[in-house]
């Protein structure tokens, strides 16, 4: 930085700190440059070589908007790390996607039996206060459940559509 102090960059276009870091287009270049190494000083721009080994320059003002450009990459670089970061974090994926899931469910709804008087599973009554549970299809069939019926039906249900579908 000093080679761009002795060739007339203003302190200011080296060492400002933006207001905001959101403007960082009023940042001086060489808080931008950090500590890379600077490859070519001249009057009008510096010359840095990044990590990936290609050249950024940064000009003089008034031509701002490459600062901008810049700064663009820096902060995409910066969500790119912090997006790793996460997903590094982030526990092994589920085994089966949601589109394995809509075709299980696709598979349980086109065998539905139209049963709406009794527990499908247990053919008792629904008591006064006891929970329901209605599943229906396109077709216009419509099963009901005790609300605890169906979670052991369903279960059963969607083991059947895994090995079917083979998705075991
Ligand atoms: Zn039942």
């Amino acid at each position: 930085m000093a080679e761009a102090e002795r060739l007339g960059w203003p302190k200011d276009e080296l060492y400002a700190a933006p207001p905001l870091w959101a403007r960082v287009d009023l940042c001086g270049a060489g808080l931008l440059i950090g500590d890379r190494e600077v490859g070519a000083v001249t009057a009008e721009a510096l010359r840095i070589k990044t990590e990936s080994g290609s050249i950024l320059s940064f000009y003089r003002r008034p031509r701002s908007s490459n600062a901008i450009d810049i700064a663009g990459a820096l902060a995409a670089r910066i969500t790119a790390r912090a997006t790793a970061t996460v997903s590094r974090a982030l526990p092994d994926p589920p085994a089966l996607s949601s589109a394995d899931h809509a075709r299980i469910d696709w598979w349980i709804r086109s065998r539905l039996t139209d049963w709406r008087d009794n527990c499908w599973v247990c053919r008792r009554a629904f008591l006064p206060g006891q929970e329901k549970t209605a599943i229906a299809n396109s077709a216009g069939a419509e099963t009901h459940f005790h609300r605890s019926c169906y979670a052991e039906w369903r279960t059963e249900q969607e083991a059947l559509a895994r090995k079917a579908l083979g998705l075991a």
